[in-house]
């Protein structure tokens, strides 16, 4: 299928062209008909399966299509979002699908100046793409009315759950208009999130692109069981091999991240952190030098975990187990994107064998351990250890690192 047969129109189907989308991807193939066609949608898909344009498309062609001619554009539609990051980035999907439909755009998001936020609002925008806090902060001060919204579009909704706006995004929902259509995505869907979609979206259409929160199956993925005092040596270890041009690695915590730079950084590797403690703009810095691949290793803490798209990664590093399972759906998701390759490394300490069996749960998989490589992990009986499957990293090629070609499966 094309994206023709969906029915879109020229002005978009040029832009989509230009980006190199032939075909659509599931959830757009789905999604797209459906809110064309005027209903709420509830759209549960994991990590880089396109769902953006799932939804900014047929929104950019509601808008197109039933233009108003007042002199100062209102607020048509409403995308609310977790973190600034993906607003960000949802606001460049908006300007590279809607190039040839004279629709304006705006984001808005908290940790920086309103000032250029609020004056993109006065001139009047179509599309306004927004986190909680700030969106709230602007409605309050004045600047921004939902009442002319006809679509709004909540992204995330776990992800806003976890980060404690849940009470925030039930304020804005009250400010909508009651008529209006809404649409829903969410990972994955624990009763809480259910409970959350259905007071917003009416007699929905359900789109399940893949049942929540499995791995993405082309992904692979390894585990290497180490001591805690290791994983820097390990780390290190792992990026003298040059088929890893950038990787982008995980830690538990902010502080976990910076040191974890540092270290890199004495060996000449060249590194950056990512977390809620940068200022916005050095955040924003640091992912357009790892995205332009100046920087080759991104340490990121779970802010990044979700939506920050960057084209080709194939390596993400678990220097950490995360905590929260699903949290390593999402992480190891910002690789293997629309169908390219991808490799998820997890480091696994003594007291993280818990994590991870969680994780297997979830997932429904066992991880491939990856024996033989120098730092074994001493620090925990190995006869607990989980039975898995394993693999020797000194294959065919001796590298520490395993991929396709000395894995036996
Ligand atoms: P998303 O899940 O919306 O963050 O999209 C994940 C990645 O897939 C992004 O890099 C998009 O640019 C890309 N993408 C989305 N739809 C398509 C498509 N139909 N064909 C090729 N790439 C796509």
């Amino acid at each position: 299928m094309h994206f023709e047969s969906l029915n879109i129109i020229e002005p978009i189907l040029r832009s989509l062209k230009e980006e190199g989308y032939t075909i659509p991807t599931p959830i757009q193939s789905e999604a797209i008909p459906v809110v064309l066609e005027g209903s709420d949608l509830i759209g549960c898909a994991q990590t880089g399966t396109g769902k953006t344009a799932a939804f900014a498309v047929p929104i950019l062609q509601h808008l197109y299509n039933n233009k108003t001619f007042e002199k100062k554009r209102k607020i048509r539609s409403l995308v609310v979002t977790p973190t600034r990051e993906l607003a960000i980035q949802i606001e460049e999907s908006f300007k590279s699908y809607g190039r040839y439909t004279g629709l304006t755009y705006t984001v808005v998001f908290g940790g920086v100046n309103q000032n250029p936020q609020t004056n993109a609002l006065r001139s009047g925008v179509d599309i306004l793409i927004a986190t909680p806090g700030r969106l709230l902060d602007l409605m309050n001060q004045g600047y921004i009315s939902l009442k002319d919204v006809e679509i709004f579009v909540l992204d995330e909704a776990d992800r806003m759950l976890d980060m404690g706006f849940i009470h925030d995004v039930r304020k804005i929902i009250s400010s909508l208009p009651q008529k209006r259509q809404s649409l829903f995505f969410s990972a994955t869907m624990p009763p809480e999130i259910v409970r959350l979609a259905g007071s917003i979206v009416n007699k929905p259409v359900k789109v399940e692109v893949t049942p929540s929160a499995s791995t993405v199956d082309i992904i692979n993925q390894y585990v290497y069981f180490i001591d805690k005092g290791n994983k820097n040596a390990m780390l290190i270890e792992l990026l003298k091999d040059k088929m890893i041009k950038t990787a982008l690695v995980f830690t538990r915590t902010k502080f976990g991240a910076d040191k974890v730079v540092k270290v890199l950084q004495k060996k000449n590797i060249s590194a950056e952190a990512i977390h809620g403690n940068k200022a916005q703009n050095a955040r924003q810095r640091a992912l357009a030098n790892f995205k332009a691949q100046k920087t080759r290793v991104l340490v990121a803490t779970d802010i990044a975990a979700r939506g920050i798209d960057v084209d080709d990664l194939e390596y993400v590093i678990n220097y950490e187990i995360p905590n929260i399972t699903e949290t390593y759906v999402h992480r190891i998701g910002r690789t293997g994107r629309a169908g390219a390759n991808g490799t998820a490394i997890s480091f696994c300490d003594g007291e993280e064998m818990a994590y991870l069996n969680d994780i297997e749960r979830l997932i429904n998989k066992k991880i491939q351990v990856v024996e033989g490589h120098p730092y074994p992990l001493t620090e925990f009986p190995v006869v607990n250890m989980p039975k898995q499957p394993r693999i020797n990293s000194f294959g065919r090629r001796r590298t520490l690192f395993p991929d396709r070609r000395n894995v036996r499966r």
